[in-house]
């Protein structure tokens, strides 16, 4: 069932546990310290200076300032071996924080509430750790710090600045600290586990008028009520039944006055799938349908489409790689969970098309500490519990993976 060049059963969690566990109130204050000072995306400056000063005080070659704000360390074992990337972000969100914590966010209208603190605190502790203990793994590691991953994104920058490259990553993994799972849970699976995430802006033209004499409009309400509704078809009568895709029409802006034929309407909507394939047939047949009805309306339209990111989805080795690593983590075979998938997006979907790689959930929910709100809520917060599960799942895959076997 495993793959034979993957034997995590000789990785031994008596040695490893109580070294990472001792990292914990590490983990807890740096995760404190970056959840004060949030940063939206490619203004991670605090952040990155934070990363940046540890990685130095611990003797940790790094490079900064790529993409921006990103930074990339790399640490050497004491053999030959492997290369493994380990990809954290460390932007937040532009959310006023409602937890009443002592480290609450100093930063007005900006607050972590997606975990990314977390994240980083992860990987600046795993560094810390590999860098302590060089003796135990071969290979090498680099620890990928990425800007703006809730937009526009800094893994594309990141890869085209060449950070999988010099030494060439054979491969990468990443987690989500993620609240729809409990603590004691990881999410992992081969194949999709997020969506590509896509979005269009369209505008209708019409020809306004009198509310009264519609014969001499062309009323852009109507035409976009029949555009709204017909886009619902595509997912249910032209992508298969076995296949998931979300449209969703966001925004319908148009008319001032109840007695007035509007003439333009405006909409905007996402588009989510995890198969490739999916990626030429919706955006087709969403303007298909757009330039149908305008046209059998006598109205004219202006269709922006963007793709924003690919699906997420993990090669099939580096997934058994990280689910067999975590079943011994969490030690609870039900703790591990395959049925996560999301039709959320997240960039690192780029990381993952250019090496074999796994993205995985950290269940950090703990319903009796209220810690439990979903991600992007004013008031989400984690159990720092996870932290150090995270690291551990870490330092375990860089001693398996990156070890030379014949
Ligand atoms: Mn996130």
């Amino acid at each position: 069932m495993f793959a034979t060049s993957l034997s995590p059963l000789s990785v031994d969690s008596s040695r490893i546990r109580p070294k990472i566990q001792a990292l914990q109130p590490m983990l807890v204050e740096l995760r404190r310290r970056l959840h004060q000072r949030p940063e939206l995306g490619f203004r991670e400056h605090l952040t990155a200076e934070l990363v940046s000063q540890k990685l130095q005080e611990w003797g940790i070659e790094h490079e900064t300032g790529i993409a921006n704000t990103g930074i990339v360390a790399t640490i050497t074992g004491n053999k030959p071996g492997k290369v493994l990337a380990i990809r954290a972000d460390m932007d937040a969100l532009p959310i006023q924080e409602e937890n009443d914590v002592p480290y609450r966010s100093q930063h007005d209208g900006v607050m972590h509430a997606c975990g990314h603190d977390g994240h980083a605190a992860i990987a600046l502790s795993t560094a810390y750790y590999l860098s302590e203990h060089r003796d135990d793994f071969a290979g090498t590691v680099k620890i990928i710090f990425q800007p703006a991953e809730e937009g526009p994104g800094g893994a594309k920058p990141m890869i085209e600045a060449g950070v999988l490259q010099n030494p060439q990553v054979d491969g990468i993994i990443g987690l989500h600290l993620w609240n729809n799972l409990p603590l004691g849970t990881v999410g992992v699976r081969t194949g999709a586990l997020m969506a590509a995430t896509e979005g269009f802006r369209c505008t209708i033209q019409g020809k306004g008028g009198h509310g009264a004499i519609p014969h001499q409009t062309v009323d852009s309400i109507l035409v976009s009520a029949h555009i709204v509704t017909a886009l619902q078809t595509i997912v249910a009568r032209n992508v298969s039944p076995l296949e998931s895709a979300v449209v969703t029409v966001g925004e319908l802006h148009a008319g001032k006055a109840l007695n007035v034929i509007a003439d333009t309407a405006f909409l905007t909507g996402t588009v989510r799938y995890f198969n490739p394939v999916l990626g030429e047939l919706i955006p087709q047949r969403i303007e298909q349908i757009i330039a149908g009805i305008c046209q059998s309306h006598g109205a004219t339209y202006q269709l922006d489409y963007k793709r924003l990111y690919p699906p997420v989805i993990n090669d099939a080795k580096m997934a058994e790689l990280v689910r067999s690593v975590a079943e011994g983590v969490v030690e609870t075979p039900i703790g591990i969970v395959p049925e996560c998938q999301t039709m959320g997006g997240e960039d690192m979907s780029f990381f993952l098309q250019a090496v074999p790689g796994c993205y995985f959930f950290l269940g950090s929910a703990n319903v009796e500490k209220e810690l439990a709100y979903p991600h992007h809520h004013p008031r989400f917060n984690f159990d720092e519990t996870a932290l150090e599960m995270g690291v551990e799942i870490f330092v375990r895959c860089v001693e398996i993976f990156c070890r030379v076997e014949d």
